[in-house]
């Protein structure tokens, strides 16, 4: 299929049942006054809510609307990943579902794509209907990202971004389960530029993210690019090599010139105790979480399963696009099950 769409729009939804008419009506919009051919890719991270229902009713109506639909949830990431997975577009648009991302915000990104740049992000100029707590943790989370990893990622974006096919294409051979969607974009390189827009309120349903699951995917930022929270280990062992070694000198000056019964007490040698214990656990937590990731993708299982899509049929993945020419990729092939076709879509 060498004709495909200029643009394929990617959007992860988890019960979304009260956005997805008007989000799809805002996509409509924004790409139809482009002029050019777009698809919208749906992908249904295991709602339980009649989302799927729902995006399969559109999907009917409308020739550019596909759906891929998930064996159970698998996360945000996960979701996009197979979004662009399928994707066939010269462009692809990854973008929420639930209207925070201004779908009208997509031809400002498309222009800039235009201009010669291979991945346009949108910058939170400001965030509306956010809690205080919320803004406030996702700016310190993004600082200390930007300090610690090795590479550029922005400030202050999330997802809502376009990239180029040929970024799209290296995105698809990065199979790491723990995924950083907007620091893998980053990585890739080519030419990157933003475009400010306002992070508006969620239309309808609450945030899928919770502390829980922020922290979680915080942790898999950090780690999947930086090492420095096994290096700082060196310092602490460092401060407190020099730190005993001046407090041994000072005791034995002290006994050696006062007498025995210089802290000759338990109290101090027993929070001492409880205090250095309480870092190596902690150390040894750090370093659990390489060791788990390394073990979660030397695993290297499917990153999705799907259970059915539609407007799909005849669609080879990325994957297996890539498989033909890739000798040693049956693995990688093997990452999309055979999806099952859910509702008909003529020579789809
Ligand atoms: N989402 C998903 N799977 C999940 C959680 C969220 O596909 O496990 C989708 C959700 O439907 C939405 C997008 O990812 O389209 C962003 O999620 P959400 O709005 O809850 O995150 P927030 O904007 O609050 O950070
Ligand atoms: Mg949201």
């Amino acid at each position: 299929m060498s004709d495909g769409p200029v643009y394929s729009v990617v959007a992860p939804v988890f019960n979304e049942v009260g956005n997805i008419r008007l989000f799809y009506r805002e996509v409509k919009g924004a790409l139809d006054s482009t002029g050019e051919t777009w698809e919208l890719l749906l992908v249904n991270d295991g709602s339980t809510d009649g989302s799927l229902e729902l995006m399969l009713k559109l999907a009917s109506a409308d020739q550019r609307l596909r759906v891929i639909s998930f064996a159970r949830n698998f996360g945000h990431q996960i979701a996009v990943t197979a979004g662009v997975d399928y994707a066939v577009g010269r462009a692809i648009i990854l973008i929420d579902a639930d209207l925070q991302d201004p779908p009208a915000v997509i031809p400002r990104l498309i222009d800039k794509w235009k201009e010669g740049f291979d991945v346009v992000y949108a910058v939170r100029a400001e965030r509306r209907g956010e809690s205080v707590w919320k803004r406030l943790s996702a700016k310190l989370f993004y600082r200390l990202i930007h300090r610690i990893t090795d590479i550029n990622i922005p400030l202050d974006t999330g997802d809502f971004r376009l990239m180029d096919e040929r970024v799209a294409q290296v995105l698809r051979q990065m199979r790491e389960h723990r995924r950083f969607i907007r620091g893998m974009t980053s990585w890739v390189g080519f030419k990157q530029t933003g475009v400010e827009y306002v992070r508006e309120e969620r239309v309808w349903g609450e945030t899928k993210y919770p502390l829980r699951k922020m922290i979680a995917f915080g942790l898999d930022a950090v780690t999947s690019f930086s090492f420095f929270p096994l290096q700082i280990m060196i310092y602490l062992s460092l401060v407190l090599g020099v730190a005993s070694l001046l407090v041994g000198i000072v005791i034995t000056f002290l006994r050696l010139t006062q007498g025995e019964e210089f802290f000759g007490g338990q109290a101090t040698t027993i929070v001492l105790l409880l205090l250095l214990s309480s870092f190596q656990l902690f150390f040894l937590f750090v370093i659990g979480q390489y060791v788990a990731r390394t073990y979660d993708e030397s695993r290297d299982r499917p990153l999705y399963v799907i259970a059915a899509t539609a407007g799909l049929a005849g669609r080879k993945t990325a994957q297996r696009r890539q498989g033909a020419a890739e000798p040693g990729s049956a693995t990688a092939a093997a990452i999309v099950r055979e999806p099952v076709e859910a509702a008909p879509h003529a020579g789809a």
